[in-house]
């Protein structure tokens, strides 16, 4: 059976993926960070779907808790098909007040989490092959104001994505980044409804995007043996 690992996967976008894999006959190990409840919670309704995916903790950002969760994940199943660097977290602030301290936070989740990651399954790929999906923002293709920073890291996962399925490319490992738009989660639940109706106004196809809808494209990367080192947007046509 194929084996796929998701960071952030017991919430929002993370956790519609990991849904996805599962439906399609993955197994599936669901990390996440530190809300134990939550990752408990979406383990349960799991299973009350009749899926048995495993739970495994770990801040993406910390190099020793990456290291050591996938030693657990290949004590269990020996290989990997599948990661998808989900985990992320955002900030608005205007730029002069972003500090030092949020700066590497957002980069040390975003893009060395992204990086530490794929670090621990490229040799297990390579040769065998495997499918690694970044989840990047449209932010990081067009920017978005009061949210420089998190739209500088999207950008550089973007990069990140690009050079490393040049380098992988002939070792059979793929590897590819989906872009989201407004997709309704707790990323953005801060938005007042006017802040969200502005928002919508400007996506073409009148709403927010699903975390299904991610997660389809998702399957789709993993799935076409045929594509990589794309961004694939799942915007609603917003920002095109
Ligand atoms: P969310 O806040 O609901 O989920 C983020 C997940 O990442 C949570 O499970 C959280 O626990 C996990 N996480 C955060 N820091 C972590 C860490 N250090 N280690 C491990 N896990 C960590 O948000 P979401 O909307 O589901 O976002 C998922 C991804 O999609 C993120 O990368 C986000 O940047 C991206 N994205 C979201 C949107 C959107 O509109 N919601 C748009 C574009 C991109």
């Amino acid at each position: 059976m194929k084996t796929a690992l998701i960071t952030g996967g017991t919430k929002g976008i993370g956790k519609a993926i990991a849904l996805a894999f599962l439906q399609q006959g993955y197994e599936v190990v669901l990390n996440y960070d530190s809300d134990e409840a939550a990752a408990l919670a979406a383990q349960e309704e799991f299973n009350m779907m009749g899926y048995c995916p495993l739970l495994l903790r770990a801040d993406v950002s910390d190099e020793k808790q990456v290291v050591d969760m996938f030693r657990d994940f290949f004590s269990i199943y020996g290989k990997i098909d599948v990661l998808v660097n989900n985990a992320g977290i955002s900030q608005i602030n205007v730029f002069q007040d972003t500090t030092p301290e949020e700066w590497d936070r957002i980069f040390g989740v975003n893009v060395k989490g992204a990086y530490l990651c794929c670090r621990e399954v490229v040799d297990k790929m390579i040769g065998r092959g495997g499918s690694i999906i970044n989840i990047s923002s449209i932010w990081g293709e067009v920017g978005a104001s009061c949210e420089v920073a998190y739209s500088a890291s999207k950008g550089a996962v973007i990069a990140f994505t690009k050079a490393l399925a040049k380098e992988l490319a002939p070792s059979k490992v793929r590897v590819n980044c989906v872009s989201p738009g407004v997709i309704d989660t707790g990323m953005n639940a801060h938005l007042s409804s006017a802040e969200m109706d502005e928002l919508i106004n400007q996506i073409p196809l009148g709403r927010l995007g699903r975390p299904e809808e991610v997660a389809k494209a998702c399957i789709y990367l993993a799935e076409n043996a045929y594509v990589t080192g794309e961004v694939l947007s799942v915007g609603g046509g917003f920002a095109k």
